[in-house]
């Protein structure tokens, strides 16, 4: 089936404007309250929300096989599960619905008064209910420059590291939207040249620039997902801030890997790109360096050309972009990751999150937390208005974006933004 969505000629009866990450060719997913209270699916054109459960109730879906109720929820999860071909049919018609040529919504006011929001007249919610988190480990230069940090130049690889795309099992419970601030946590921590272990806030709180997919119902109990279909199970992607606390994390990570460091907050972009708005910035992912296995080899382009950038904005001062990177860096791409996730059989369900590590790319500029941006502190980063950072400061806020953009086309996330405050305090 085309996707029909995509079309680069398409003009909208919304208010847009040429460098909107929202343009009719991105109808990206998320889950809104509305003035009234109500929750409920979405899309965004331009800086108008869209209600999704009232377009259905409205009847502006017919033909397409959706339940009553697919659209008035409070997660995407049910929809996610309704599978690709539903996901395309929806966008589709949505793209139709607000073309230019289109009148039926367009010319019917009593309508667009129940349909259209302005976002000062929304509050967004996280998109999905997660119901597990991994955490990938893909970018090579992040692993390898924290393997320089830690293990010295001629560690710095792991020798597992070539062989697949190494993850964890993180926490979902503390993936929270754009827009909730975020504690500094407290933990043990053992200070270089110390003899014992001390318990306080942590002093070195990072980012780490993430982009996360999610899944939908992918395979069943015991049942690996071959690498060529892998794509089909995925929905779409967000950005992906995954705190963490170097100091906590350095303690306590032998012998079972990241725990309390990195639990403690993920946020998230709160609208979901697909893979289909995607599809026009496929390029293909770095070669490998080694021979792999026949379950991670791919053909094709599998990774998609996504500008990104971190910046950060101390309180009452202006932002800094401190890294611009890229998605396209990522040595391992989705398809390998899940294909490797499910080559044991563990299965992945609707609303499944899967962040990809922290993205760095080739040069300083363009590392993916401060943790290297920095050099552990060595190096600190300049901010515009005075002053520096080694890593990140009580009421800081940290601001990720990201888009893509060919033949006049952008296609954007928006952006993550959370603010750190202090240590919680009852
Ligand atoms: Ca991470």
């Amino acid at each position: 089936m085309p996707i029909t969505a995509n079309n680069p000629d398409r003009k909208t009866w919304i208010k847009t404007t040429t460098t909107t990450d929202f343009p009719i060719q991105n109808i990206p997913f998320g889950v809104f309250l509305t003035r009234d209270d109500i929750i409920t699916i979405g899309t965004r054109i331009g800086n108008t929300a869209i209600d999704l459960g009232a377009l259905h109730q409205l009847g502006y879906f017919e033909g397409i096989p959706l339940t009553d109720d697919i659209f008035l929820q409070d997660s995407l999860n049910d929809f996610i599960s309704d599978g690709k071909k539903t996901w395309r049919l929806v966008r589709n018609r949505i793209a139709e619905i607000f073309d230019v040529e289109h009148k039926t919504l367009q010319n019917n006011e009593a309508h667009c008064k129940i349909v259209l929001f302005g976002l000062d007249e929304i509050e967004m919610q996280l998109p999905v209910t997660v119901g597990d988190y991994t955490d990938f480990f893909s970018s090579k230069e992040h692993a390898a420059n924290l393997g320089k940090l830690y293990r010295g130049e001629e560690k710095a690889l792991l020798p597992n590291w070539l062989h697949m795309p190494v993850g964890y099992h993180g926490r979902s419970s503390s993936i929270v939207p754009s827009g909730i601030p975020v504690h500094r946590p407290q933990g043990q921590k053992f200070i270089n040249g110390a003899t014992t272990p001390i318990f306080g806030p942590s002093r070195v709180v990072d980012f780490e620039l993430e982009m996360a997919f999610i899944t939908t119902d992918a395979n069943h109990f015991g049942e690996p997902i071959p690498i060529e279909e892998a794509e089909d199970y995925i929905f779409g992607l967000v950005l992906f801030n995954d705190w963490s606390a170097r100091d906590i994390q350095q303690w306590e990570y032998a012998p079972l890997g990241p725990f309390l460091g990195k639990n403690f907050a993920s946020t998230v972009s709160p609208w979901i790109v697909t893979l289909d708005a995607l599809e026009p910035y496929r390029v293909a992912s770095p070669k490998p360096e080694t021979q792999q296995f026949p379950y991670l080899q791919y053909e094709g382009d599998k990774t998609f050309d996504i500008h990104l950038e971190v910046a950060i904005e101390p309180e009452n001062s202006v932002s800094t972009v401190v890294s611009k990177s890229n998605f396209k860096y990522l040595y391992w791409n989705m398809a390998q990751q899940l294909a490797h996730h499910t080559s044991n059989g563990c299965p992945v369900n609707s609303g499944d999150m899967m962040g990809s590590g922290a993205i760095s790319g080739p040069t300083p500029d363009s590392y993916g937390c401060m943790m290297e941006l920095s050099w552990n502190g060595e190096k600190p980063v300049q901010l515009k208005e005075g002053g520096s950072r080694k890593f990140i400061d009580d009421n800081d806020t940290v601001i990720m974006k990201g888009y893509c953009k060919k033949n006049g086309v952008r296609i954007g996330f928006g952006e993550v933004s959370t603010k750190l405050l202090p240590v919680f305090k009852k």
